[in-house]
């Protein structure tokens, strides 16, 4: 029992309105729109009415405001969000190429986000968790090392669990922070890797055997995104469920990896059973896609279930 929660990174993304090649134009712009990892996981987590929070930092601005705004607004528990007067809200522009692929801009190495630390607050959140969500963040940023470390502790003295969102830039696998990710792997009762993610956190070029071994090193379960063609869960019993993803028109891919790992979680922890909760995640994942913003496609159960009844899935 007690709420999940997440730690890390709030921003806002501005994306240019038509499909094209970089920012090097003036352009149509739209947004600001909330975002950040952690915070398109944990306000899908709300919206599916699990208990939620977050802990981050944002700068006192009208783009630090949007966000908290939208999370409190969704039932998400922002008590330990604090508010820089220093360091203003960080900012991505994204621009989606014909191609499908994505071009950047990010204000965010100078911004509210890289000052979240351990405050009182954070601890007290952590202090009363159930599930504590962690992703490939936690480990370039030292606040929040410093709060994941803590909060993993403070979730396990309670009985509680952990999930892991292994989305993390390869020079950080291989160099230094390479043990500290392995840890993260291990403490996984739910990892949540994506295409190569799988194979790169076991360290072996199979998908079977990267399955085996990580299981071997103590993950609970695995559920791999595979983004159109939907996902797979391997089970500690050595089971494997795939799910078919659903056939939509993608609009905007930012955000589906979150909102089906929020998805997923938290239907497991409402005792909802794999394959349902397989089922709900790539439901969730494909009608994110289908809306501009990355936190605009984030739905309830009574949503979901409309759009599994009224959508074709791939064969
Ligand atoms: P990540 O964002 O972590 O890379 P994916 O892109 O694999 O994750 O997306 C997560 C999930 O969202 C997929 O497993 C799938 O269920 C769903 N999804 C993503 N993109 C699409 C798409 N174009 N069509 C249908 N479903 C999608």
């Amino acid at each position: 029992t007690g709420p999940t929660i997440v730690a890390g990174e709030i921003l806002v993304e501005i994306m240019a309105s038509e499909r094209g090649q970089g920012f090097l134009e003036p352009l149509a712009l739209t947004g600001p729109y909330p975002s950040g990892a952690p915070a398109i996981f944990i306000d899908q987590v709300a919206k599916l009415g699990g208990g939620a929070g977050i802990i981050a930092c944002v700068g006192r601005d009208d783009f630090g405001a949007i966000n908290l705004e939208r999370l409190r607004r969704d039932g998400v528990d922002v008590s330990a969000v604090s508010v820089s007067d220093r360091y203003p809200t960080g900012s991505a522009f994204v621009r989606y190429r014909p191609d499908g692929g994505r071009d950047f801009v990010y204000n965010i190495a100078e911004s509210a986000a890289g000052r979240i630390s351990l405050t009182e607050e954070a601890r007290r959140l952590a202090d009363g968790a159930g599930h504590l969500h962690v992703m490939g963040s936690a480990l370039s940023i030292a606040g929040l090392k410093e709060i994941v470390a803590y909060a993993a502790k403070a979730v396990r003295a309670r009985g509680g669990s952990t999930s892991f969102d292994p989305n993390v830039r390869k020079e950080l696998i291989d160099g230094a922070d390479g043990a500290h990710f392995s840890a993260l792997v291990d403490d996984a009762d739910l990892l949540l890797p994506s295409g190569d993610e799988l194979l790169a956190a076991a360290g072996v070029a199979d998908e079977r055997q990267a399955v085996a071994a990580l299981i071997a090193r103590g993950v609970g379960e695995i559920v791999l995104k595979r983004g159109a063609a939907g996902s797979t869960r391997f089970g500690a019993d050595g089971s494997r469920t795939d799910c078919a993803g659903f056939v939509v028109e993608e609009v905007d891919p930012t955000g589906a990896g979150d909102c089906f790992g929020a998805t997923y979680l938290t239907c497991r922890r409402n005792g909802i059973e794999p394959g349902k909760a397989l089922l709900y995640a790539n439901a969730a994942g494909a009608l994110n896609v289908t809306r501009l913003g990355p936190m605009e496609g984030l739905a309830g159960f009574d949503a979901l279930d409309r759009f599994i009844a009224g959508t074709d899935r791939a064969k």
